[in-house]
């Protein structure tokens, strides 16, 4: 894995972990609500209780003081009672009355009634007399007179709690008076009714049940944890306490829920477990299959290299180390010869098989930091990067080359092909992907123009020389639109006569600017921009109008091998000799090796149809390339023409004579007769006569000529034959060397 699927990979794990933080800070959040939620609930019911239960101990402070307010006026506000607590009778009528029923009346347990100055009448407790004097026996029992005496009879009568000798009372005293008071009357004529009644553990009893309170209990002071309402004295202070637990409605009810509620959490937090389980997998499940998807949209499938998608992402990628870095990234574009003629041949498996043994090789020979991709059909691509600072390395190119030049042992068969490299370097990364592989592609398409095994690097002048076949090809079509590319002809004599036995057309245009483009450079403009089928048609029927004046001599056409991949080459050629009356056996089509080695099948059979037709074949430049006539033979040729190279050498190299005998006499071994073509002198022309050519042609002869000047010489030479061999002057002078 290289840089950047790591830090996607990080990124991913980053994400699953940020998703997973956030599930957990949700199902944390939701339960602390739910958690919260009870808790408020529980506490507002246990306070709402609580209120009620204080309420309640208020209300029945309220209404035992009430209570005992309303006895003590009612029976202080009495007539009778004045009267009789004013006469000689009142001691045994205040015993009557009052004193006799303290003893089991429920709202009170002491009855004492005081004179007009405050002296006990009687003082009764639980039916018995008083053995301690009221105001030693409760605590502020003067005051208690005193405000009894202030009260008018509009007010409430003072009563309040008071500690007493036998505990915590409640007192309340009123004045005894009628229900008219004369204003006239001193303030010692009234007395005062006194009643009391103890906080019994009854009467706690009792208020515990009437209102409501459970476990309520009366102590002197608030016990801590309990809930409590204070017994106050008149100045408000605190007497005693009643304190009772509370109830905690709220509490217990959760108590109750609680084992389900922790149930439903368990099962909550499974839950959540479970579905934070499926979705890991899930995610896990969906990383796989994502980085699977990637990888298969980043590879070739037969050879698991990178494919031209992921070429681009990991030079991209290498770049932009390359600017950080100050090392050199090296894109080597591959095409492998003859590759299709493998496939042609041996079948589409062979083809295949042949492709993941070349990726095997490839990614053996590398170095280790290297990256290799196809890119479709039989091209490849190696990236390696050079370090500034480390010496340059071995040529990559040349290691490639090598890898391929070695036979392939392929289901048995022993297969042999090699390679075009393109080269193109992006130096600290300035040269960037786009760019880089287009410098790549141009390199790799130079290498197969200069043949095969080539290694090109790709250099700035290759985009003006683009340039200037752009501009050319635009001027192409424009000559081939207005016909205005042109034939000349250049005779060849018969070796022994020296009589004119033919000529060969060869295409010739002069510009517009009267500029002359030599056919080595325009014919691989069409080839390259699809216009030779077009340009090969008019050389053909320009050449056969004019040849068709010298019914005697042969005609040789030269023939781009791209026009033979034409399907409907044949038929073209057929209809031309058709339109123009020619004898096809007289003309000859003039093909490269080339076409022969690449696509042999296809080769075949142009062949073979214009054979069909009568039409002889010639096999030109032969010495120039590395087939042997052994394997040009079957293709049935019916001339070969000699290369000029092999003429050429005869001058400077003392081999040369031997190689030049020796392939003539191949080649009328087995029954072809030869053409020496680039003849320029007569030392030339004698050794190759020696050597069995029975056609010469060059400068020595001719240079290529109109086709007026061909009629001319050729009836001179109708008339005095062999005259280009044996007069020079029948040759105009402008056509010789
Ligand atoms: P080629 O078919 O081998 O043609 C022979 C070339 O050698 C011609 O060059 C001719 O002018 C030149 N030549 C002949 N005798 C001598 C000599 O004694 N000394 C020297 N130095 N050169 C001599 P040209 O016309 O420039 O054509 C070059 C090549 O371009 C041809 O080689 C042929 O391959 C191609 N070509 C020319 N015309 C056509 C055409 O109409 N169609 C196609 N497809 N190719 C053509
Ligand atoms: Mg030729
Ligand atoms: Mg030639």
């Amino acid at each position: 894995m290289h840089k950047g699927a790591v830090s996607t990979a990080r990124h991913r794990q980053l994400l699953v972990a940020i998703v997973a933080i956030v599930f957990i800070a949700v199902a944390s959040v939701l339960a602390g609500l739910v958690a919260g939620s009870i808790g408020t609930i529980t506490s507002t019911a246990d306070r709402i209780d609580d209120r009620r239960a204080t309420h309640a101990a208020a209300s029945a402070l309220q209404a035992l003081r009430k209570q005992l307010g309303a006895t003590v006026r009612d029976n202080a506000y009495w007539d009778e009672a004045f009267a009789q607590v004013s006469s000689d009778a009142r001691v045994e009528w205040t015993y009557e009355n009052w004193g006799s029923t303290s003893a089991d009346y429920p709202l009170y347990d002491t009855a004492i009634v005081v004179d007009g100055h405050d002296q006990p009448i009687i003082a009764y407790r639980n039916g018995e007399p008083m053995e301690i004097s009221p105001d030693q026996f409760f605590d502020g029992f003067d005051a208690l007179l005193k405000a009894a005496r202030q009260t008018s009879t509009a007010d409430a009568v003072p009563v309040h709690f008071v500690r007493s000798l036998a505990g915590t009372a409640l007192i309340g005293a009123a004045m005894i008076q009628p229900s008219t008071i004369d204003p006239a009357m001193k303030p010692d004529a009234f007395g005062v009714l006194v009643f009391a009644k103890h906080i019994t553990p009854d009467v706690v009893a009792e208020v515990s049940e009437s209102f409501n309170i459970a476990g309520l209990s009366l102590d002197p002071l608030p016990v801590p944890g309990r809930l409590s309402a204070a017994l106050q004295d008149v100045s408000g202070k605190e007497v005693a306490v009643f304190n009772w637990p509370s109830e905690a409605p709220g509490t217990k009810s959760y108590a109750m829920v609680d084992k389900n509620l922790r149930m439903a959490g368990i099962i909550l937090v499974l839950f959540l477990c479970g579905i934070g389980l499926v979705g890991g997998v899930t995610i896990r499940n969906l990383q796989a299959s994502e980085s699977r998807a990637r990888h298969r949209s980043l590879h070739d499938s037969l050879t698991g290299l990178l494919n031209r998608a992921g070429l681009i992402e990991s030079v991209t990628g290498a770049l932009a180390r390359a600017k950080a870095n100050g090392s050199t990234v090296v894109l080597h574009f591959i095409d492998l010869d003859g590759f299709k003629g493998v496939n042609d041949a041996w079948g589409h498996a062979v083809g295949d098989e042949l492709i993941v043994e070349v990726a095997r090789r490839l990614k053996e020979t590398m170095p280790e930091d290297a990256f290799s991709a196809r890119l479709g059909g039989d091209e490849f691509a190696v990236v390696t990067v050079e370090d500034p600072h480390q010496r340059q390395r071995t040529d990559i190119g040349q290691d490639i080359q090598a890898a391929l030049a070695s036979v392939f042992e392929i289901s048995g068969r022993t297969i042999e092909i090699g390679g075009s490299v393109g080269v193109a370097l992006s130096p600290s990364g300035s040269v960037e992907t786009g760019e880089l592989i287009r410098r790549a592609d141009v390199a790799l398409y130079r290498a197969k123009d200069l043949g095969r095994g080539v290694t090109v690097a790709f250099e700035d002048s290759f985009d003006d020389e683009s340039s200037r076949q752009a501009d050319l090809e635009v001027k192409l079509r424009a000559a081939l639109s207005n016909g205005s590319i042109d034939v000349s002809f250049q005779p060849f004599v018969d070796a022994k006569s020296g009589a004119i036995s033919g000529v060969e057309s060869l295409a010739r245009w002069v510009t517009e600017t009267g500029v002359t483009i030599s056919p080595e450079v325009f014919i691989p403009v069409a080839e390259r921009s699809g216009l030779i089928d077009i340009l090969g048609l008019q050389i053909l029927r320009k050449s056969l109008e004019a040849a068709v004046a010298w019914p005697d001599i042969t005609l040789g056409v030269n023939v781009s091998p791209l026009q033979l991949k034409n399907p409907r080459f044949v038929a073209q050629v057929k209809s031309v000799l058709q339109a123009t009356g020619f004898d096809p056996s007289r003309l000859s089509i003039e093909l490269t090796e080339g076409v022969l080695i690449s696509n042999p099948d296809q080769a075949r059979r142009a062949i073979d149809g214009l054979k069909a037709a009568g039409i002889k074949i010639a096999l030109d430049d032969f010495g120039a390339g590395f087939a042997s006539i052994g394997t040009l033979r079957q293709f049935g040729f019916d001339r070969m023409k000699v290369d000029r190279s092999l003429i050429v050498a005869l001058d400077h190299d003392q081999n040369a004579g031997a190689v030049l005998q020796a392939t003539i006499a191949l080649a009328v071994a087995f029954d072809i007769p030869v053409t020496a073509e680039g003849i320029e002198t007569e030392e030339q022309a004698m050794a190759v006569r020696l050597s069995g050519c029975d056609a010469l042609q060059g400068f020595l002869f001719s240079r290529p000529i109109s086709a007026q000047e061909v009629t001319a010489l050729y009836f001179v030479d109708r008339e005095q034959p062999a005259s280009l061999h044996r007069s020079r002057k029948a040759v105009p002078q402008s056509a010789r060397g």
